[in-house]
């Protein structure tokens, strides 16, 4: 990936070195009511990974989102510091993820005008150890993830090397699962992860894995979609890249994960969905560049509403 001549976003927030740790200190003070327990939803906001598969369904129930349409949707206060790239050129890890949000930002912002709509971008959190957001405190064991509540996308640095580990080597295996994440506040955006939620909540649990499954699979098409007309403007692709693209797909997978851990895989499960599938919606909205393609929803002959 040719990512060091990429404009570097300075929508990052910095609490690397000022992570909640063993559960006691607090970062910043909590942030505002949450309105009662009626606003948190269960949704799959942007957990891509898992280490161990059963741990992150778990950790995935406790993810809320505010689904009320409150508008007062100002996070806690962090104890961060605002990112600034070019102060920090000796950070790689800071440097790779700033040029790759730039890269979210300049496409989406293209995407969303050809619909004659503003793009509004995410706030991205770099953070160490554990974190907290409107979706409650998260470990990095948890992976990357997406809040809806405070439209943050929190990422540990460190767990690109956890990627790494995982067979899912190469810069633009991180970037996709950058491109995942923003894609869930695209998602979030449209008011399809609203939809979602308060489908979820009238469902029984498998059903409410399947539409997390869809959710996923869209998220995937929607980083496809992204590095697609990414890949147009910029030719910001080597080659290898777009195999570490779907070899990353493919290591995280439900299926493969749940092997992993020492279980047998089934459709019921899933909370991502499957590593063909992964792929295959990855590949979908990469091939096409059209995020029309990418309603999984419809294919699956589920309506939102
Ligand atoms: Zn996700």
């Amino acid at each position: 990936m040719r990512w060091q001549q990429g404009r570097k976003s300075r929508n990052i927030e910095d609490r690397r070195g000022s992570a909640p740790r063993g559960g006691g200190a607090v970062v910043g003070r909590s942030g505002p009511k949450l309105g009662g327990l009626m606003t948190i939803g269960i949704v799959i906001a942007g957990l891509i990974f898992g280490f161990n598969p059963m741990k992150l369904i778990g950790i995935a129930n406790s993810v809320g989102g505010i689904t009320s349409g409150s508008g007062s949707l100002t996070g806690p206060s962090s104890g961060g510091v605002q990112y600034d790239p070019s102060a920090r050129t000796d950070d790689q890890a800071g440097q790779f993820v700033a040029a790759v949000l730039g890269y979210t930002e300049d496409t989406w912002n293209q995407i969303f005008k050809g619909y004659g709509a503003t793009y509004q971008p995410p706030q991205l959190v770099m953070f160490e150890g554990s974190v907290r957001s409107r979706c409650g405190t998260q470990s990095s064991a948890a992976g990357p993830f997406y809040c809806p509540g405070d439209k943050k996308v929190y990422i540990d640095t460190a767990f690109f090397r956890e990627l790494q580990n995982m067979g899912a080597a190469g810069d633009f295996a991180m970037a996709y699962v950058i491109g995942h994440e923003v894609a869930h506040h695209v998602q979030n955006l449209e008011g399809t992860s609203m939809k979602v939620q308060r489908q979820q909540r009238q469902v029984s649990k498998i059903d409410s894995n399947r539409l997390s499954v869809l959710t996923e699979l869209q998220a995937d098409c929607y980083a496809g979609v992204w590095a697609h007309h990414t890949q147009k403007r910029t030719k910001f692709l080597e080659e290898g890249d777009l195999e570490e693209g779907l070899n990353a797909a493919a290591q995280i997978g439900d299926d493969v994960l749940l092997k992993k851990a020492g279980h047998t895989p089934h459709e019921s499960m899933y909370t991502h969905g499957s590593s063909a599938q992964r792929q295959q919606w990855f590949t979908e909205g990469l091939r096409n560049g059209r995020i029309e393609n990418c309603n999984t929803f419809r294919q699956a002959g589920v309506r939102l509403q």
